[in-house]
Order: structure tokens, then sequence, then C-alpha cells
């Protein structure tokens, strides 16, 4: 647990997968990327789903939920995905149940990150996971999951989001939006068009941003390092800069969500000038 300002902010794991090491690591060659990550026979790296619970005065907001438990056998086991841990069960090891949560912010609707919002109950129908909350993302992220091309099809799915929209629980945002006191949302495009990141945190105190996927995991804070999931690889090097830039100058601390070894870090530049993580921090 981390005290920002007035902000309380929980880490969660809503649950591991297993992504494919070369398109994780973009144009960076196996032979530089495998010194520092490691991977299965599959050539797999395994990640976290992290999710961040943030307590702003009476209001409690989830940020991501993770994969979910609605996998069928066949991408449970490309994705190595484990349906014993979600974002329901993490809550309850903090004493929360879902109807607790007033609103969950998503950096974007790839399954990773919003699978955990919806589930199946026992008649077999799709249901939102937190009932009460208002599920906040950008408007063009809306626009693009719901009319998904052969390019990103794979990472959006439907059955986690569509619900949200059936019982009125979407907030669509345009641009950057403070959607709670200290809790506001700034686009940061290039792994999707509407990708948004989360900056936390009253205007003259101490910050905290949650990246989502514009810098997955610390490694990826190397500004070529870019995934080659991203729809703009340049769009995503451009916003890495200029974030990094604020990041630096304002000692905002930096969280990754998808980092299996370090939840977060505070960025400095090298020798050259390049942003590097100065120190680790666990929250
Ligand atoms: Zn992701």
């Amino acid at each position: 647990m981390l005290t920002l300002g007035d902000l309380k902010l929980t880490m969660l794991n809503g649950g591991n997968f297993r992504l494919d090491g070369g398109a994780m690591h973009g144009v960076v060659p196996k032979t530089l990327w495998s010194k520092l990550v490691s991977c299965d026979a599959l050539n797999r790296c395994e990640y976290t789903t992290r999710c961040l619970l943030v307590e702003a005065g009476d209001q409690r907001i989830l940020i991501e939920s993770g994969n979910g438990d609605k996998f069928p056998p066949k991408l449970k086991d490309i994705y190595g995905i484990d349906h014993d841990r979600s974002i329901e069960v993490a809550l309850r090891e903090v004493g929360l149940e879902p109807a607790a949560i007033d609103m969950v912010v998503m950096t974007h609707l790839h399954f990773d990150h919003c699978g955990g919002t919806t589930r199946r109950n026992a008649r077999g129908t799709l249901e939102p996971v937190f009932p009460r909350a208002r599920h906040v993302i950008q408007r063009r992220e809306w626009q693009d999951a719901t009319n998904a091309h052969e390019r990103n099809r794979a990472s959006y799915l439907g059955d986690n989001f569509l619900p949200l929209e059936a019982a009125g629980l979407l907030q669509l945002c345009d641009g950057e939006t403070e959607i709670a006191p200290g809790v506001r949302v700034l686009r940061t495009p290039g792994h999707t068009e509407g990708h948004q990141s989360i900056l936390l945190g009253s205007p003259d105190g101490p910050k905290a941003l949650f990246l989502g996927d514009v810098v997955p995991t610390a490694v990826h804070t190397r500004l070529p390092w870019v995934m080659a999931y991203d729809l703009e690889p340049a769009r995503t090097l451009e916003t890495k800069r200029a974030l990094f830039q604020r990041a630096i100058n304002e000692d905002w601390l930096m969280v990754w969500g998808h980092d299996r070894d370090h939840t977060a870090g505070r960025l400095g530049p090298d020798k050259d000038g390049n942003p590097v993580v100065r120190e680790f921090v666990t929250i």
C-alpha cells in the first residue's frame, strides 16, 4: 500500500499470463531481450495483469481488471491463463466485494485489461462484475473496439465490454479528463489510438502514472523497445518521449501494468540523456 497525498493505492494481481517474447519486444532481437527477460520453450514470457485500487475520499476506483475467467480452453492454453486468479479473488483478499467499487478505469479494451469486468452467471448469461461502477474509457477506444479489423480483432473480445454498454455502465471520455479529485486520464496513443494512462495525485502534490501498454514493463522504458502489438509503434515512441520528459521533470512514480518483477519506479537520464529507471519502488 502507498499513500499519495489524499489517495491510497493498493496493488492487486488480476492473474498471470504468457505472451510471445518476439511480439512483446518489437524490433529488439531475442539476442538482446533474452539477456533481461526469460521465456519458456514456446518462446513465451510470463506477465502479470496488475490492477490498482485507488481510494480517493469515499470513492473506490479500480484501474484495469485483468483477463477475467471466461476463456475457452484453447485460448486459455495459448495465453497460459490461470483461471484460479482473477480480480474478484484479488479484491476479496483485501476484504472488498465487487459491489464496493464505484468506478473502473481501463487504459484500453484489449482482453488482458477489461476481461475481468464481465462474467458468466449460473444461467450462462454474461453480466457485469462491478454492478454499481461507472466504467471509464476513451470514446475513441470504444469506437475502435466495436469496429475491429483483422489486425486487432484477436484482442477485442465483445463479451468483455458489450455487456457494460447494455447495462448502461459506460462513461466515455474525450481526451484529458479529471474523473475524480486527483485522478486524471490522459490520452497516450500508439498501442491503440484511444489508449489512456492514469495520472494520480493533486496538482501540487506527488504524482504516480499508471502507464498501461505504452510501457508495459520496466525494460520497455528504453525508447525503441515498443511492442509489435502496437498499431502505431512510432506514435508510441513519441508518446513515451513526451511522458518521460514530464515524469523526470516532476519526479512521477511510474507504475507498470505487466511487469512480474517490478511494480513501480522512478526515472532519470543516463549519461547520454536517455530515460532509464533510476530506482525501483515496491507498492
Ligand atoms: Zn496489455
